[in-house]
């Protein structure tokens, strides 16, 4: 399905450069910037996390929207007719692949948007087991932010000078905030630097940053784990002395409680990945990984 997916997004990236080219060409026949005077690129993401790498490399050049609405999980997301709509109309689609979406591409094909460009993020950076959340890591969100500046460009050329001034002062927010976030882990004590969690979205945020990721509850999408598979959690939860289990707030809690009270330990259910937050503390990319961060240091026992 993967395979299939991508290559009907080089074919609607290929479509879409001839009907973009003609638009640019259109606004600066006006003699006007064309900077200024063409409408903003109309841009969708899948997640919400990734409207903060738009928003930036684009400034008030993009219009950007997310497809997967605040609070829901891309995993199990159930596309509506809406959404559908707004595929139609839109230039530029934002997309992880690597499985993250899998009812993304019968809705790109439902949409029928030749000029649809689609946006692999995810490709060519470096995956570990076919895990989707590359993101977590903010070295490899880089990756995404560059990919996003070169779309934005064939899009919109006029604006590619805007464009790679913009990633380039955001590329420097992202290694700042790299270095801010390998601070703190820093002081979690060493032997606490585990975490189980619920999906395994902490995979390249934990291998960045010196964390072990010891255990997964849900290891496919909707999949319940069997009893003897959480027997086996709590087992390596005390055996390691785990100090926490972590889940994000749009799967029920459930499975993790019942986890923490069998190992004995405390359930974190704020942490925020997939999704921002509509807690105005995690609004953005930067701000839900500072938030992330501070509540894991802070029940793995660092400052
Ligand atoms: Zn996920």
């Amino acid at each position: 399905m993967i395979c299939k997916f991508v290559r009907m997004a080089a074919a609607s990236a290929c479509a879409g450069l001839g009907v973009i080219s003609c638009a640019s060409g259109h606004a600066s026949s006006s003699g006007v910037s064309r900077g200024s005077a063409a409408a903003p690129v109309a841009v969708l993401t899948t997640i919400s996390t990734f409207n903060s790498f738009v928003s930036a490399v684009g400034g008030t050049r993009v219009r950007v929207e997310s497809l997967v609405p605040v609070g829901v999980s891309p995993e199990d997301y159930q596309p509506t007719p809406a959404d559908i709509a707004r595929l139609h109309g839109a230039q530029l689609l934002v997309e992880n692949g690597l499985g993250l979406e899998a009812w993304l591409a019968r809705t790109i094909e439902n949409a029928g948007n030749p000029n649809l460009r689609v946006l692999v993020a995810s490709d060519g950076l470096p995956t570990k087991g076919g895990n989707p959340h590359l993101w977590m890591d903010p070295e490899l969100a880089r990756g995404y932010v560059r990919a996003i500046r070169d779309a934005l460009a064939k899009i919109d050329p006029a604006d590619r000078d805007l464009f790679a001034k913009n990633a380039q002062a955001y590329d420097r927010q992202l290694l700042a905030l790299e270095r801010e976030i390998a601070k703190q882990i820093a002081t979690i004590p060493p032997a606490s630097r585990t975490m189980i969690v619920f999906h395994n979205a902490w995979q390249y945020y934990d291998d960045r940053f010196g964390l072990r990721t010891l255990g997964v509850i849900e290891l496919a999408p909707g999949q319940e784990p069997n009893p003897s598979y959480v027997a086996d959690l709590v087992r390596l939860a005390r055996a390691n002395h785990v100090r926490a289990v972590f889940a994000e707030p749009e799967y029920s809690p459930k499975l993790i409680q019942t986890l923490a009270e069998s190992a004995g330990i405390k359930t974190i259910e704020d942490l925020y990945d997939d999704s921002i937050g509509t807690n105005p503390r995690v609004h953005d990319y930067p701000s839900m990984l500072r938030y992330d961060t501070g509540v894991i240091v802070k029940a793995l026992g660092g400052r």
